[in-house]
């Protein structure tokens, strides 16, 4: 039986891996959970599945959850919680499903601990990819993705001869709500209209993102550290029908598809269950109702967001850590009606271009440039949005 911690328990992929885990339930067991602030879901969550250990960052909420539940589940609170629970030694497996940069800290505890890595947060990973492929690789350990395009990649190259003979990798994009509504106009989309994925249902961030193509600009980004690629020979594609997770070219000119429905219960079954596969609950892919495939090229004129993420690759690896930051930032103001939809791409441009990049591989370095990013990208958006 596999034992597994979810950091990031209460969101969309925290909630989706535990509908896993209780499908299997002869499979995993969970050890340790994880949540920001919300601590209604995770005493639910605590009474369900009975983990030795929950951690919750907001230190307050932490005494109110403590009188809630039975004293078999401990209960840590703070960063230092959220580490002790991603280090766990009666772990096999660690589902971190934290969103943003805020998951890098934990995420290192648990590489360093030698913990098996599913891997769905990819902010950390574009922030500080040098730095977490080095203590992966020091630790001798893999990081199995949950991002659906990165776990469609991981799929088609699962051996030596398809890594040595790989030629391009397609990551194809959904194209969020706005892409094919050509005379939308972006100063005046809403939130309820960003925050209407026609594909997936995902936590509010990651939505944002998909709507300004930045979610793939991170993903390239992401592929790059994963698959050890150069960012030439990523290629993004827009399918609407995101049926075709991703796709990878061999130098001969074959291509392998990974293809399946859209839920991301799939993925985070084949991560959960690697390298073993398991009879899963999902509908078999209709190929004669889908009737197409279609792709197209992206247009980033309307989404600058993907061409500056390929930019901040582009440069050293501190680029990639305050593109990071601005966007965050950028998104989160967004969220609070502090900021235009159209302005979030002005954010991470301005922002890049007053940096000046450096290679930043060491955990304060890379700190220092995502606190230095979200102090620039803040002024701007208070100067944007008064
Ligand atoms: P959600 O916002 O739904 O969930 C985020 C989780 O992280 C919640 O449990 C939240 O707790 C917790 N959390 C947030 N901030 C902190 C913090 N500072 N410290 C500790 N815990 C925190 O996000 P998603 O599930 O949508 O996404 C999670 C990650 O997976 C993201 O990096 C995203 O890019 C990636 N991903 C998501 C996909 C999806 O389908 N949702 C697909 C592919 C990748 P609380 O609930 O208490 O706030
Ligand atoms: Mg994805």
């Amino acid at each position: 039986m596999k034992r597994v911690v979810i950091l990031g328990s209460t969101g969309s992929i925290g909630r989706s891996a535990l509908s896993v885990i209780e499908r299997f339930s002869k499979e995993f067991s969970v050890v340790a959970l994880s949540a920001g602030s919300n601590i209604r879901l995770l005493e639910a969550q605590i009474k369900k599945f009975k983990p030795l250990i929950a951690a919750c960052l907001d230190k307050n909420l932490c005494i109110e959850l403590k009188k809630r539940v039975s004293s078999r589940t401990k209960i840590v609170s703070g960063e230092e919680g959220l580490e002790l629970v991603a280090a766990l030694k009666e772990t096999d497996i660690v589902v971190v499903a934290i969103s943003g940069f805020s998951a890098l800290r934990a995420l290192l505890a648990s590489i360093r601990a030698g913990k098996q890595i599913a891997l769905a947060n990819k902010e950390a990973l574009v922030s500080a990819g040098s730095l977490i492929s080095r203590e992966a690789k020091r630790a001798k350990i893999d990081l199995i993705p949950i991002d659906s395009e990165q776990c469609a990649i991981f799929q088609c190259l699962n051996n030596d001869e398809n890594k040595k003979a790989l030629s391009r990798i397609f990551l194809t994009a959904s194209g969020g709500p706005f892409y094919f509504k050509k005379n939308i106009n972006f100063k005046k989309v809403s939130k309820k209209d960003v925050l209407s994925h026609p594909r997936w249902s995902m936590g509010e961030k990651i939505t944002v993102d998909s709507a300004t193509l930045m979610n793939k600009g991170l993903e390239v980004i992401e592929a790059k550290w994963l698959f050890g690629v150069d960012l030439e020979k990523i290629k993004v594609l827009i399918h609407p029908q995101s049926t075709i997770h991703s796709m990878v070219e061999f130098v001969d000119r074959s291509v392998l598809a990974q293809i399946s429905v859209t839920d991301m219960r799939l993925p985070i079954q084949f991560a959960l269950t690697y390298p073993r596969r398991l009879k899963s609950p999902f509908q078999s892919v209709d190929f004669v109702k889908l009737r197409e495939f279609s792709f197209f090229e992206p247009d980033t004129k309307r989404f600058p967001c993907l061409s500056l993420a390929y930019e901040a690759a582009r440069q050293k690896s501190s680029a990639a850590t305050v593109l990071n930051a601005a966007n965050e930032e950028a998104v989160g103001a967004f969220l609070k009606d502090n900021l235009n939809f159209s302005d979030i791409p002005k954010v991470v441009e301005h922002t890049l271009n007053n940096h000046n990049a450096f290679d930043c591989s060491r955990l304060e370095d890379i700190l220092a440039a995502d606190s230095w990013a979200r102090v620039r990208a803040r002024e701007f958006i208070n100067k944007t949005s008064t």
